[in-house]
């Protein structure tokens, strides 16, 4: 059976992972399953193991100022996911005392914790069964049953699949290493641009198995032109070399990190515009380009400098705040 082979060629051998050992905490798996998302293992690593250095348990996230835990996370970009982690963090310190449930229902219900999270930390984390799809599943199963509805709209038929192979009874057995076994599958056999079809463990259950369009599917929509925007943002310095920054709001795209003052360089939001500080002199310091998942951005950069910025907003570049790489971007030029 399909989950019989694939079972036995994950135990001949796999990449290691820290959140993949059998002591793996619930903790661990949905810590790193929150930065995996959008993210590549290699980039995850680091990031992992530092935030278990300061945080090594859910209380230690859930008890840690805000600007504390994005600190960590600048620079794995998609920052809501740090803000999700945070509130689930103390949603169940608060409700379970720290303690993770492993229902589907109550899993979702938790902060930032969707059908994927909430089904592989019930495979791996419980070893309890479930239809874990990820994008690397998606591709194998897309090519295996050749699903022909473009995604998204073919992800019903892809799950549908998925769950049936999730059902043959060695997958019933071992939920934690199937889950696993199709993932890693996904990523190191099935691999999006040169399957290695000739070696791969499950090419008897393929129809995708010789058939050189295998890297047509999954099928995807035309890709619909993202909009463009520009806007400015000012780098204004005092006479200390300090750099005016300011909070965004708490909640929303990038909630928490500090920036430039702006024009608005999100469509229809509004300007933060520079405060009326008595700006000495202005000049323009080149544009650079940023591609958003909704929109592209060309961002003017205008240096100004003043006698004094307000203390609240005053930082040395050597101690600056966490901030989006949009915004280190902007400093950079
Ligand atoms: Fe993917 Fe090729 Fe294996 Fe089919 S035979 S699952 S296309 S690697």
């Amino acid at each position: 059976m399909f989950s019989t082979d694939l079972l036995a060629w994950y135990q001949r051998g796999h990449r290691p992972m820290p959140w993949r050992d059998e002591s793996a905490s619930p903790y661990h798996i949905w810590l790193a399953e929150m930065m995996l998302q959008q993210t590549t293992v290699a980039a995850v690593i680091p990031y992992y193991q530092r935030f278990l250095e300061h945080f090594p348990t859910i209380h230690h996230l859930a008890a840690a100022p805000q600007e504390e835990v994005m600190h960590l996370w600048q620079g794995l970009g998609y920052y809501r996911r740090a803000t999700l982690l945070h509130a689930c963090a103390k949603a169940l310190v608060e409700r379970t005392n720290g303690q993770f449930p492993n229902a589907e229902s109550d899993l979702l219900a938790l902060p930032g914790l969707g059908p994927y999270t909430a089904a592989v930390v019930r495979a791996t984390a419980f070893n309890l069964p479930a239809n874990v799809v990820d994008g690397n599943v998606e591709r194998v199963i897309a090519r295996m049953y050749r699903v022909e509805t473009p995604l998204p709209a073919g992800k019903g038929a892809i799950r549908a699949h998925a769950a049936t192979l999730a059902a043959e009874p060695d997958a019933r057995a071992n939920p934690r290493l199937y889950a696993n076994a199709l993932m890693e599958l996904g990523s190191q056999v099935c691999t999006p641009k040169a399957p290695l079809c000739l070696t791969c463990p499950v090419q008897g259950f393929c129809q995708s198995f010789q058939h050189p369009d295998a890297t047509t599917y999954p099928k995807k929509s035309l890709k619909k032109q993202l909009p463009h925007h520009t806007a400015t943002v000012w780098r204004i310095r005092d006479a200390k070399g300090h750099i005016y920054l300011q909070q965004r709001p708490a909640t929303g795209l990038l909630a928490h990190l500090w920036e430039l003052p702006h024009s608005g360089w999100e469509p229809k939001a509004p300007a933060i515009l520079p405060p009326p500080l008595p700006l000495e002199n202005g000049w323009d310091a080149g544009t650079i380009t940023h591609t958003f998942t909704h929109f592209k951005l060309t961002l003017e950069v205008v240096d100004a400098t003043v006698e004094a910025i307000p203390e609240a907003h005053a930082f040395a570049p050597e101690a600056l705040p966490p901030l989006s790489t949009l915004m280190k971007k902007a400093l950079r030029l």
